[in-house]
């Protein structure tokens, strides 16, 4: 029995087969090759086989996005014939007597280089086209499935690292727990194992070893403990806690229907942050009040390339016609920082966290930002939206998204196409300066959101990314809970509501904080609904406020 130790960040037990990420951008094998001939049908074999699948899934597609989003995998397959392309894949093996693999690496990257330095932004999102095709058939020819799991039972999945947009596209069907080497608790991986309600630990280091592969381990998220091969004892230890779990779980089903309510009659809202429309499911079965955060990039991330105004407009009515009459909040793009997305094509910077991302990126690219807002207000005839930006500093910017929802009206009007007249419109408090001038931005909107994972990032200049910060890293900083404070101040001056989004919303050590300083949404993942409502259902919001106020001005950090 083996134990290693990492840091839970998404709670429960799991017990599985332990089963390595395999990624195709790992080194290619390069050699030549003699038989020039036999290497040249290894390739032919291969580009048909990808034909095919992609052949299966422009059908998928078909019946569940519709013709928009399949014709993307039709391009895809004609790029696979490409004359030009399969010319050089030919030339490098036959006259260069280069191994197949290399043959189409190299020809991906020399195409996705021609591509990405045209002007038309159209042939610069061919370059992410040029390399997924190509990762398909290099994966073909290597036998490695492509960022998915190759098991028939679920697995628990170890990585040195997962970005969003890998996590997006895995099989969570297989999917029994996380384990990474690095990250931290509040990258987006670690959120998405929260949403997704399956137990994650981040921060194993080395400890995980190659020949660890298929032997049963079982992971604690609560404790962070990784037990592989564990003996008789320490199965049944773990069993029991399962087991206990899901009974704690089971007494937590009796608060479904019942108010988020103080003792003393304080109400407030408890809905929950999504990735993607299948989340609603979660949402409804947590008994959510709303939807307080859809992170729209998700739909993006899960693209191969831009997402037409149909399909995102697809996805957006699904959230909200499944919603209901309950509020639901979607943010714009937020992309740049940890999400990266390759068919955007942005330049690589030295502070990406800082640089050119969500709403500046709509901002400096109307194009895009246009496509969506006509989604969001073509499915708001479909249900109670509010439209959220992220990362605002200024209330130019807040102005400038505004006048954008404005044209787009004016746009849809002239089309004949409807949309509900009382979309509300937000914007996200997660930078300093935000929560700063958060009295002028009262005035310009009908909501504020406070993004507490960013917002601690910035106040405290901590990279959310970097798990070797520790206890620097501390949301329950004063800093951090002051703005709060002065941000719920603003807005109630200003006849504004305000929720927070970020991670801390579920933190129960928080709550009596957030009612005391007059919060009037959390939003959370799913699971975290109920847990949260029988904290506020035991506080007594009018006993504790005038103690919380004042230790928040006090000089000693309130909650280490
Ligand atoms: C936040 O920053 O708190 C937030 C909710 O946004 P994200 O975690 O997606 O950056
Ligand atoms: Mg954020």
């Amino acid at each position: 029995m083996i134990s290693i130790q990492g840091k839970g960040v998404s709670t429960g037990v799991a017990m599985g087969p332990l089963y390595f990420y395999q990624r195709t951008t790992s080194a290619i094998r390069r050699y030549q090759v003699e038989d020039t001939a036999a290497e040249w049908d290894r390739f032919k074999v291969a580009q048909q086989k990808a034909i095919e699948q992609l052949g299966q899934l422009y059908d998928k597609a078909l019946a569940e996005a519709g013709e928009e989003a399949a014709i993307l995998f039709e391009t895809h397959q004609m790029m696979c014939e490409d004359d030009d392309y399969v010319e050089s894949i030919e030339n490098l093996i036959k006259e260069e007597k280069l191994n197949a693999e290399a043959a189409v690496t190299d020809t991906a990257e020399q195409f996705a280089e021609m591509f990405a330095q045209m002007d038309d932004t159209y042939m610069q999102a061919r370059a992410a086209d040029v390399k997924d095709v190509s990762g398909r058939i290099v994966g073909i020819l290597t036998g490695v499935v492509q960022g998915g799991i190759d098991s028939d039972v679920p697995v628990i999945l170890a990585a040195d690292d997962l970005a969003p947009s890998e996590t997006v596209q895995l099989d969570k069907a297989k999917i029994l727990g996380f384990v990474t080497e690095g990250g931290s608790g509040s990258s987006h991986t670690a959120i998405l194992a929260r949403t997704m309600g399956i137990p994650a630990i981040i921060g194993v280091g080395k400890q995980l070893k190659a020949e660890f592969a298929g032997r049963e381990v079982i992971v604690d998220g609560s404790t962070g403990s990784i037990v592989v091969d564990a003996d008789e004892a320490t199965r049944n230890v773990m069993k029991a806690k399962r087991e206990e779990q899901l009974r704690q779980r089971k007494l937590l089903e009796q608060l479904k229907g019942q108010e988020n309510v103080t003792k003393d009659g304080q109400k407030i809202k408890v809905f929950c942050n999504i990735g993607n429309p299948e989340d609603v499911s979660m949402v409804l079965a947590n008994d959510g009040g709303g939807v307080g955060l859809f992170r729209s990039e998700f739909l993006y991330l899960n693209c191969d390339d831009y997402p037409t105004e149909d399909y995102q407009f697809e996805a957006y009515k699904q959230v909200l016609s499944d919603m209901g009459d309950k509020e639901v909040v979607i943010r714009t793009l937020d992309i740049g920082a940890d999400k990266q997305i390759d068919y955007f094509n942005m330049p690589k910077e030295e502070n990406p966290a800082l640089g050119n991302r969500a709403l500046r990126i709509c901002l400096n690219r109307p194009e895009i930002f246009k496509t969506q807002l006509r989604a969001l207000y073509r499915a708001s005839a479909y249900g109670h939206l509010g439209i959220m930006f992220p990362m605002v500093t200024s209330v130019w910017e807040v102005k400038e998204a505004k006048k954008m929802c404005d044209i787009v009206k004016k746009e849809l009007d002239a089309e004949g196409k409807p949309y509900s007249p009382d979309v509300q419109i937000g914007i996200m408090i997660e930078t300093p300066a935000a929560a700063v001038m958060s009295d002028r931005l009262a005035k310009l909107v009908d909501f504020f959101s406070c993004g507490t994972n960013d917002l601690t990032q910035y106040t405290l200049a901590c990279d959310r990314q970097n798990n070797d910060l520790g206890r620097f890293f501390n949301p329950h900083h004063p800093a951090v809970l002051r703005l709060l404070k002065m941000v719920c101040d603003n807005a109630h001056k200003n006849g504004v509501w305000v929720g927070i989004c970020g991670e801390l919303g579920a933190d129960l050590a928080l709550t009596e904080t957030f009612l005391s300083i007059g919060i009037d949404e959390l939003s959370v993942s799913p699971r975290s609904v109920l847990p949260l409502r029988q904290k506020i259902r035991e506080t007594n919001a009018s006993a504790v406020k005038e103690k919380v106020l004042a230790d928040l001005l006090s000089d000693e950090v309130p909650i280490e």
